[in-house]
C-alpha cells in the first residue's frame, strides 16, 4: 500500500534473523554483509525528499530495518525523521527493535507524521534469540505498549506468523488497539535456514509457498482483544477475503491513522 520506501541502511542488516526475505533475495548474489550494512548518503536522502510531495507517506527501511544497532553509532534514521519532520512527509516505522520507543526518539516523532509498527515473530524471549539478533520479544512489547500508552498510532506487527512460535494467551494479553498480521511465505532459502515444519505450506504464488486460506483463518481466529486487525498479504485471492471480512480498514490494509 506505502510502496514508496526509504532505507537509511543497506545491504545487510545485523538483525539477521533466520526468515528475512531481503536477506534470500541477496545473499546469494553476495550482496549481503550483516555485519557492516551500508549507510545512506544523508544528502542524497534530503534531496530525494525536497522532490516528494508533502503528506505523502514513506515507509522507512524497506530493504533492512531502520532501527538496527549501527542506528546508536550513525544516527541517521534519527536525523532522517528530523528531515521528514522538516518536509511535512509522514513516515511508517516498521522495525524489531524496541530503540524507536527510547525517549530521545519519542521526542522527535511527530504524532501527525508517526506511524510506528513493532514487529514480533514470538512470545517467547527464548525463540526470539535464537532466530533474531534484534530486541528480544518481551522488550518490543514493551515498546508497542509505550507507545501505545503515549498516544502514538502504534501497531503490533506478528510478521512473519508462525503459529509455533506464540502463545495465544500471551499474545492476547498485549496492550495495543491495533494489530498487523504477515504470514510466513516460503522459498528455497528461507526453507534452510528455518527449521520448523513446512508440510502446509501448499499453495504456490510468485515463487513463493503460502498456507491456504482456511489455515490462515483458523489461526487468526486464535487473536483476540485487539480492537482493530489487518492482514499484509500477497496471494491475490486471500487478500481479497481479508478486505470484505476481516480488514479494519477496507481501503487500507496497513490500516493508518486517518
Ligand atoms: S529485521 Fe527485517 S531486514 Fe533485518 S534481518 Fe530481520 S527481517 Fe531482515
Amino acid at each position: 500500500m506505502y510502496s514508496t520506501r526509504l532505507d537509511t541502511y543497506g545491504c545487510g542488516c545485523s538483525h539477521d534473523c533466520s526468515y528475512c526475505y531481503a536477506k534470500s533475495l541477496l545473499d546469494f548474489r553476495k550482496l549481503w554483509n550483516p555485519q557492516e550494512p551500508k549507510v545512506a548518503n544523508l544528502m542524497a536522502i534530503e534531496n530525494k525528499l525536497k522532490k516528494i510531495e508533502p503528506g505523502t507517506i514513506l515507509r522507512l527501511g524497506g530493504m533492512t530495518d531502520c532501527m538496527q544497532p549501527c542506528e546508536l553509532k550513525y544516527r541517521n534514521t534519527y536525523k532522517t525523521i528530523q528531515l521528514l519532520n522538516k518536509y511535512k512527509i509522514g513516515y511508517l516505522i516498521v522495525t524489531k527493535s524496541s530503540l524507536i520507543a527510547k525517549d530521545e526518539y519519542i521526542n522527535i516523532l511527530d504524532r501527525d507524521l508517526a506511524y510506528i509498527q513493532i514487529s514480533i515473530t514470538s512470545t517467547s524471549d527464548e525463540i526470539s534469540k535464537k532466530y533474531e539478533k534484534s530486541s528480544v520479544a518481551s522488550q518490543r512489547i514493551k515498546a508497542v505498549e509505550k507507545l501505545q500508552k503515549l498516544g502514538f498510532d502504534v501497531q503490533l506487527r506478528l510478521s512473519p506468523f508462525i503459529e509455533e512460535w506464540i502463545d495465544y494467551q500471551k499474545l492476547n494479553e498485549i496492550k495495543c488497539d491495533k494489530i498487523i498480521v504477515e504470514f510466513l511465505r516460503v522459498n528455497t532459502f528461507i526453507k534452510r535456514w528455518l527449521d520448523i515444519d513446512y508440510s502446509k505450506f501448499t499453495l504456490k504464488q510468485s515463487n513463493y509457498y503460502h498456507l491456504p486460506l482456511e489455515e490462515k483463518i483458523r489461526m487468526i481466529s486464535n487473536i483476540k482483544n485487539f480492537k482493530e486487525m489487518s492482514i499484509c498479504e500477497d496471494v491475490t485471492e486471500h487478500y481479497n477475503f481479508w478486505k470484505e471480512h476481516i480488514n479494519y480498514n477496507k481501503n487500507d490494509c496497513c490500516n493508518l491513522k486517518k
